[in-house]
């Protein structure tokens, strides 16, 4: 579809159904990623007084929150006082989501669950507005790359299993003006298949996980096709964490720049790359912090755990939500013109740590550094107990005789030797659900207990 029929014959009337018109906030939100650091912070504080005055008064759940805590909703003036609210956890939201929505707002939501892939699925409701700010959001960010709404999208994604749920998909993706390329099948011939659908679509942009784009490309290039001939405006990975090895076939297959998201389905775009490749957060619109263990803020370069409060949504307030990733916050600023604060690149999620039986907890993005070489084409990782991983892989053409006996070596410099290492081969390694390579799964817990 052209991308001006798109925009406006399309997505514009679709979205004025729908109640959620991010044309309503674009100006305001493209002007806040200009504001001086002074302004930017009143902005905040102004709209947090506002949240927590809304949340105290109207959501079941703080009215009792602020009471049995002894909070007094006047006293929270900012960011600065935000730490008297208690963090809000998962397991909470799972506890209490009917409590936390705003009975004003009942029936006039709609309705988000995230993927589940930590073992715990979400449902939570966001009024129209919040998504449509969601979505001003992420207009302003790929603007930064000349992408506009309406630009054709080639999106590497996971496709629904149910009939139902794949035409439900595939009706946004037409709304949307985007084809989907399946990120359950990375095989040399459906890729070849794909890219024969991708050069008639014509996108503007490739969106999608960091390893189906990676994985398709990969083929790409073992098959001698030349990417730069669709002449892309940018790559956009997200949701899985760019590994070196990434980063390197990226450059050699893309003369456009490729970009790392950060976002999450239940606060939309968190922090997404500039230009000059730093990660400025959405401060306009969520606070971010990054806590220990203790709740107390980490130093700037230090990680912590990512802790959001979403300025924009009142159906269902989540004030201090853990979402389960670490990260680190920069005192860097940028050049490129965005005033908005940085982060250091998300560490991944608290579940992504190999523990060893000395006590040692080792990042599984480690295994990015020690696994991937050029006789490995993908690889996952499980650890069944405190001294036993195995590992999955699939060979690449240069695989060898003695490949296995360098990868064992370059994982026992810090797995240690008392760890059971074990190696399985396959033709290709099944994704999530959701279509996601999740290529560490720990089935220990912290203490080393196997999990159940
Ligand atoms: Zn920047």
């Amino acid at each position: 579809m052209n991308n001006l029929i798109a925009k406006y014959g399309v997505y514009f009337p679709v979205q004025i159904l729908r109640r959620q018109s991010p044309w309503k906030f674009a100006a305001e939100i493209v002007e806040q990623q200009h504001l001086p650091a002074a302004v930017l912070a009143t902005l905040r504080d102004a709209k947090l007084k506002s949240l927590i005055g809304h949340a105290a008064q109207n959501s079941p759940y703080y009215r009792k929150l602020f009471a049995q805590d002894n909070i007094s909703p006047g006293k929270i003036n900012g960011c600065d006082d935000l730490n008297r609210i208690p963090v809000l956890s998962k397991k909470t939201i799972l506890d209490c989501e009917r409590e936390m929505i705003v009975p004003g707002f009942l029936g006039k939501t709609f309705q988000r669950k995230t993927g589940g892939s930590t073992g715990m699925t979400l449902h939570f409701s966001k009024e129209a507005d919040a998504l449509a700010k969601n979505d001003a959001i992420m207009y302003r960010c790929y603007d930064w790359y000349g992408i506009d709404i309406g630009d054709r999208q080639a999106r590497f994604w996971g496709v629904p299993v149910v009939p139902k749920l794949r035409r439900k998909e595939a009706f946004k993706d037409f709304i949307l003006n985007r084809i989907r390329i399946s990120a359950f099948d990375i095989s040399k011939e459906s890729c070849l298949e794909q890219y024969k659908r991708i050069k008639k679509f014509k996108p503007a942009y490739f969106y999608g996980y960091t390893t189906a784009i990676y994985g398709f490309c990969s083929w790409m290039k073992e098959l001698g096709i030349d990417l730069n001939q669709l002449h892309l405006k940018a790559v956009i990975c997200t949701a899985e964490k760019m590994c070196p090895h990434h980063k390197i076939l990226f450059d050699q297959v893309f003369s456009c720049p490729v970009v790392d998201e950060y976002g999450s389905t239940e606060n939309g775009i968190i922090a997404f790359q500039c230009r000059q490749g730093n990660m400025h957060l959405m401060a306009d619109h969520l606070i971010v912090e990054f806590l220990d263990e203790n709740d107390v803020p980490v130093k700037p370069g230090q990680v912590g755990r990512i802790v959001i409060t979403d300025l924009s949504s009142y159906a269902m307030p989540m004030i201090r939500y853990d979402i389960g990733d670490m990260g680190s916050p920069s005192e860097r600023t940028c050049s490129c013109g965005v005033t908005l604060p940085l982060m250091e690149i998300m560490e991944g999620r608290k579940e992504d740590f190999i523990r060893t039986k000395s006590g040692k907890l080792i990042h599984a993005a480690y295994l990015c550094y020690t696994l991937k070489d050029d006789s490995v084409h993908e690889f996952k990782m499980y650890q069944t107990a405190i001294d036993s991983v195995r590992v999955q892989i699939v060979k690449s053409p240069s695989f060898g005789p003695g490949s296995e006996e360098i990868l064992n070596r370059n994982l026992r410099t810090s797995l240690g030797e008392e760890m059971k290492i074990s190696f399985e081969y396959l033709e290709r390694i099944p994704r999530e659900k959701s279509g996601k390579l999740r290529y560490f799964v720990s089935g220990i817990r912290a203490g080393g207990q196997p999990q159940p």
